[in-house]
């Protein structure tokens, strides 16, 4: 519990009813997404006006209360896990709205709190594209995005978070503003700022604003799902279809194990008997869309697809796409504990990548549901088990340990998409060098001293 002098001024600033003090709120918002030992913080505070999250930041910098931003809570790595020392969280979910949605000059300006989905179909009301879509997005918010550098299921073609960051304001440790990028198409003024900020998950600021780059909309679109027998067929499809020079905006991968579990999840009428499938969807000028979805289609039947099943309409390809979108949950509905893993690996390398997990799966006698972002050598094996089980969590933390290696082992990283936080910090040194830990650390070191924003992530410490 916090000094009451210093609750009653955050009272004062976001308002009695923003904060939140009760051991039922608190426990509340001591864990994410991520498997990772919950903490419970010391306070909750939501803001609803830019000024009172300035004056909030300022407050904790200037008690040393460390702060950790939450968005929704969706992300995979432990980022939204308060710190032990008297930690305060922050909500942006007052702090939600679009701010400029600019059709001449294709951007938008946006607070933090603007949930990703919401703001995509707010764009595409006016013609305008935001295509960044993790799997979450019906509930993420762009802060969260921004901060994690979030990727997604169109990433293939359109790219991930940081291709959208025109620019930030954001609060430094001492609750000042800091201003980054521009409205401009270029910007070469200053220290590339945005870029640092961008994938910083709540260490290095407090994102107050976000300009972000939008783009036409699409003019078409077709999307079909290849059905293979032999889960390595479809693995070798994903890496034929880059080779051939071809980018789908989306090229998707689901085993048998995820298929069936979203099948019984979602009833969107995928094939439970085969052996994986591929969900694939083209975008662009209606003559190429044409003329790539048949050499897609063509290149699926030469690497084995048994069947491939273009959707017929609008509504067909939604209900995959959302089928697709609820891997995760339906998953998570098997067993107690799910660790979804992110390591990635160059894309021809995606074959290798399948059997190498179904190998980690036998050798460690362990259920291994894979599926994931192919096309962008991005796949998520996912492990169900129960941590409560102490002997099967071992072989689980030693599964994780191999599939890191393995990536690493191919040139891969260790995070596609879901960022280091508390999850992957101990593993950075594997893929980076001490050098880079340590040069890490001193970026931190001078931007924030005191160690005040969302201590302990990427970096440890
Ligand atoms: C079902 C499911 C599917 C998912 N699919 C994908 C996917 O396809 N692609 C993908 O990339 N991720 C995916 N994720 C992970 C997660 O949704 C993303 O990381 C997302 O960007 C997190 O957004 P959030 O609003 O929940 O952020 P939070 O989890 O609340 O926060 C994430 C990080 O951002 C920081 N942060 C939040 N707001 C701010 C701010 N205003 N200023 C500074 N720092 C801030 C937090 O401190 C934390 O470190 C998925 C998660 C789930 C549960």
């Amino acid at each position: 519990m916090l000094n009451p002098a210093l609750i009653k001024e955050f009272k004062n600033i976001v308002g009695a009813e923003n904060v939140f003090t009760d051991d039922a709120d608190l426990l509340t918002y001591s864990y994410d997404a991520a498997v990772v030992k919950p903490v419970v913080p010391a306070l909750v505070i939501r803001p609803t006006t830019s000024e009172a999250l300035g004056r909030s930041v300022k407050v904790c910098g200037e008690n040393g209360l460390p702060v950790t931003v939450r968005g929704a809570g969706t992300n995979l790595s432990g980022g939204t896990v308060p710190t032990a020392r008297e930690g305060v969280v922050i909500l942006t979910n007052g702090l939600k709205r679009i701010l400029e949605i600019n059709e001449a000059d294709m951007y938008a300006v946006v607070q933090p709190g603007v949930v990703t989905a919401q703001f995509a179909a707010a764009a595409q009301a006016k013609g305008l594209f935001y295509p960044p879509d993790p799997g979450s997005q019906a509930v993420s918010t762009l802060g969260g995005n921004v901060a994690e550098n979030a990727g997604g299921l169109r990433g293939l073609k359109y790219g991930v978070t940081s291709d959208y960051v025109m620019g930030l304001k954001f609060f430094d440790t001492n609750g000042e503003i800091v201003k980054t990028g521009a409205k401009t198409v270029k910007c070469a003024t200053g220290y590339n700022l945005t870029g640092l900020l961008v994938g910083s998950e709540g260490t290095l600021g407090v994102f107050d604003e976000i300009t972000l780059k939008l783009i036409p909309l699409p003019a078409h679109r077709k999307a079909m799902m290849a059905v293979f027998n032999q889960i390595i067929k479809a693995s070798e499809a994903v890496a034929a279809i880059i080779a051939a020079r071809i980018i789908p905006c989306t090229l998707e991968f689901m085993d048998n194990f995820t298929i069936r579990a979203v099948e019984s999840y979602s009833r969107a009428g995928l094939p439970t008997d085969a052996a994986a499938l591929l969900l694939i969807e083209v975008d662009g000028h209606p003559a190429m869309v044409e003329e790539d979805a048949v050499k897609v289609e063509e290149i699926c039947r030469q690497q084995g697809a048994v069947d491939i099943r273009v959707a017929k309409d609008d509504a067909e390809r939604d209900k995959v796409w959302a089928a697709r979108r609820s891997a995760l949950s339906a998953l998570a509905k098997l067993k107690p504990t799910l660790v979804l893993e992110d390591a990635t690996v160059p894309r021809s390398r995606i074959p290798e990548m399948v059997q190498a997990m179904q190998d980690i799966a036998a050798k460690y006698r362990l259920e291994i549901g894979t599926f994931g972002h192919a096309g962008d050598g991005n796949l998520h094996p996912t492990i169900l088990t129960d941590k409560r089980n102490t002997e099967e969590w071992e072989r689980v933390e030693a599964a994780i340990a191999a599939i890191f290696d393995k990536a690493l082992a191919m040139g891969g990283t260790l995070s596609g998409e879901h960022g280091t936080g508390i999850a992957k910090s101990c593993f950075l040194e594997k893929e980076t060098s001490p050098a880079t830990i340590q040069y890490s650390r001193a970026v931190k070191a001078a931007l924030d001293p005191r160690n005040i924003l969302n201590p302990g992530k990427i970096i440890g410490g």
